[in-house]
């Protein structure tokens, strides 16, 4: 049976989050021709400025930017993401065996929203429950931007890594140079103009603050210099990799 082309999957809240916390990595990972994918959860429907759709549109910009294989948006409540909801998680459920990834990250920018800190649970839970074959995972309400993957749902499904977007007061696991990628997660990010400029009628907000940018350019400095490059993404995981062999590419 042919299998989805996802090597890696970044699950999020909202639009936006994935390019804030993971787009270098996303299209450091593309231009090597890996399979890379977006779920966002919800609609963004309580953001403060721009409708869904208008977020949905420049959302599929910024995907193209970044070259995802694909990116889907479920319907789960903004606002309200909860581990413990049994629709949300077999939502997520659906997905990671629809998809069949195998790495998946969250990428919520820390702390920032209720849904920021509620998504890895929700995630980890699911990673768990999608290898259970009695349950049942019905398909959710999605929209989706690129290829939509032609195979079925595997019955199960277990990804080789599980892990989240590193907190800025936490010690990373892993890092990516996103060196190469940086200007394109900048053009990522421009996409989002409802969300990052503020001018007209914009509400102001922590992300559309002239200082956020910089900020973001701080963490990818300081990432990097941790890693030995110049910019870089950091990676909590959940369990410790286990070699068999020397990596292919050097350690910085
Ligand atoms: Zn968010």
């Amino acid at each position: 049976m042919a299998t989805p082309d996802c090597d890696l999957l970044v699950i999020s809240p909202h639009t936006d989050d994935v390019e804030i916390a993971l787009g270098g990595t996303l299209r450091t990972l593309a231009d090597r021709g890996r399979g890379v994918w977006a779920c966002d959860l919800t609609r963004g429907e309580l953001a403060s400025n721009a409708d869904p759709d208008e977020r949905w549109g420049e959302a599929a910009r910024a995907s193209g930017i970044l070259g995802l294989t694909g990116r889907l948006q479920l319907s789960l409540p903004d606002g309200f993401i909860n581990a413990t909801d049994r629709t949300q998680v077999t939502a997520v459920v659906w997905v990671l065996r629809r998809l069949q990834p195998r790495w998946v990250l969250t990428a919520p920018e820390a702390r920032r929203h209720p849904d920021h800190l509620a998504t890895p649970d929700l995630v980890r839970r699911a990673v768990f429950l999608a290898r259970l074959r009695n349950l049942t995972s019905p398909e959710p309400d999605a929209r989706w931007w690129g290829e939509r993957p032609v195979c079925d749902c595997a019955a199960t499904w277990i990804p080789e890594v599980v892990g989240d977007t590193c907190l800025d007061d936490a010690a990373p696991d892993l890092f990516f140079d996103i060196t190469s990628a940086w200007e394109a997660k900048l053009a990522a990010l421009d996409c989002y103009e409802s969300q990052f400029r503020r001018d007209g009628d914009r509400h102001p907000t922590a992300i559309n603050d002239p200082d956020f940018r910089i900020r973001l350019d701080d963490r990818a400095r300081h990432w990097g210099r941790r890693a030995g490059v110049d910019r870089a993404e950091a990676l909590s995981l959940r369990g410790r990799p286990v070699l068999g062999d020397l990596p292919s590419e050097r350690w910085a």
